[in-house]
């Protein structure tokens, strides 16, 4: 008996995260290009590894300037790494 009212509650309580989560969807990320925070956009980060900076293109957004989900910065290459405005994002490999 507990059981089904319990059933009862789940069904609705799911019927209602749907809406919620599904009204969150229609809100997409990718419909807006995001500015990569770590070039702040400008799709070339100063790297300063070998001793003297350089321009390089940023591995995270590939030079786009703009945030790619998807995107596997870390595959890219460590020159952009350590060119990284944020060092907590740097993989501790
Ligand atoms: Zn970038």
């Amino acid at each position: 008996m507990a059981r089904r009212a319990g059933a009862h509650g789940l069904r609705w309580a799911s019927r209602y995260a749907r809406g919620l989560v599904s009204a969150d969807e229609e809100t997409p990320e990718a419909a807006e290009p995001v500015p990569c925070t770590v070039c702040r956009g400008t799709g070339t980060l100063i790297s300063n590894l070998g001793g003297s900076p350089s321009n390089v293109a940023c591995a995270w957004c590939e030079g786009t300037g703009t945030f790619l989900p998807d995107h596997d910065a870390q595959a890219a290459g460590r020159a952009a790494a350590e060119a990284a405005p944020a060092p907590g994002d740097a993989p501790a490999e």
